[in-house]
């Protein structure tokens, strides 16, 4: 299944999206998530609206954000590191969530901001230590789409990038959650700043696939159901500036647009 979250007058709502001749829709309301206790089904009537006229929010509602920095080679080299030996870990705080169509601000502490378009996995069950037999898509709700925007400047200056990765607005994050993707098989990303493509690569060239992250991250943390999983960004990484737009796109979750502001 495919869906979204989105506002309507009875507060925000999820949403079954379904593609019919050859429009995207939002065909019904589902129930939220159980981490979203915050949002109630309403349960009146609810007629079918095209997906482009909804108001986005985020699909997500996430306890942690855990990150995989350089999990493409292309992109490892770009930035002149080694290929990792295992995952880089790092957490972005869940208040730099950003809605499809919200603005990334650029804050003042910095002068070199940078877009990374990346594939998310969503958590639908507690999961702690997989076993490396065992199998991890039970652990898995769907994908979405992040923008890991990164403060480039500050990652170096600090030595460490909770300020650089964490700037409020700084994980866009959408449209859609779907179960439909196989990132094993490759899917492309690919990454436009003002139409121009300047990322594009494909989930083939992961160095630590779906799996091995979630085997890996759950034998040091908990990940509860609605926690999202950025998994690196291919080449192409670049500054963005005021004004700009952004869009990243994956095969089968559509296209994450922002404006920068
Ligand atoms: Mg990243």
């Amino acid at each position: 299944m495919k869906y979204c979250r989105f506002q309507t007058e009875n507060g925000p709502q999820y949403g079954e999206v379904v593609e019919r001749s050859g429009q995207m829709w939002i065909n019904q309301l589902i129930p939220p998530p159980p981490e979203d206790s915050a949002t109630q089904l309403f349960r009146g009537i609810f007629e079918a609206i095209p997906f482009a006229a909804a108001t986005l929010l985020a699909p997500v509602t996430p306890s942690k954000i855990v990150c995989v920095g350089r999990n493409y080679l292309d992109h490892a080299r770009e930035l002149g590191n080694d290929l990792p030996a295992e995952p880089l870990l790092f957490l972005k705080a869940p208040s730099a969530l950003l809605a499809p169509g919200g603005t990334i601000w650029i804050p003042p502490a910095s002068e070199r901001v940078d877009f990374e378009g990346e594939l998310a996995i969503v958590i639908g069950k507690r999961a702690s230590r997989i076993g490396p037999e065992e199998d991890v898509k039970p652990y898995i709700r769907g994908y979405t789409i992040v923008n890991d925007v990164t403060a480039r400047d500050l990652q170096n200056k600090d030595g460490q990038w909770t300020r650089a990765k964490g700037f409020d607005t700084f994980c866009p994050v959408g449209p859609i959650v779907s179960d439909e993707i196989d990132p094993a098989a490759g899917v492309t990303v690919e990454t436009r700043l003002n139409a121009e493509v300047r990322q594009h690569g494909t989930t083939r060239d992961l160095i630590f696939p779906v799996a091995a992250l979630l085997r890996y991250i759950t034998a040091v943390m908990t990940l509860e159901p609605g926690d999202l999983i950025p998994t690196g960004t291919p080449a192409g990484v670049g500054p963005m500036h005021r004004g700009d737009r952004m869009a990243v796109t994956i095969e089968g979750l559509g296209t994450l647009m922002n404006v920068v502001g």
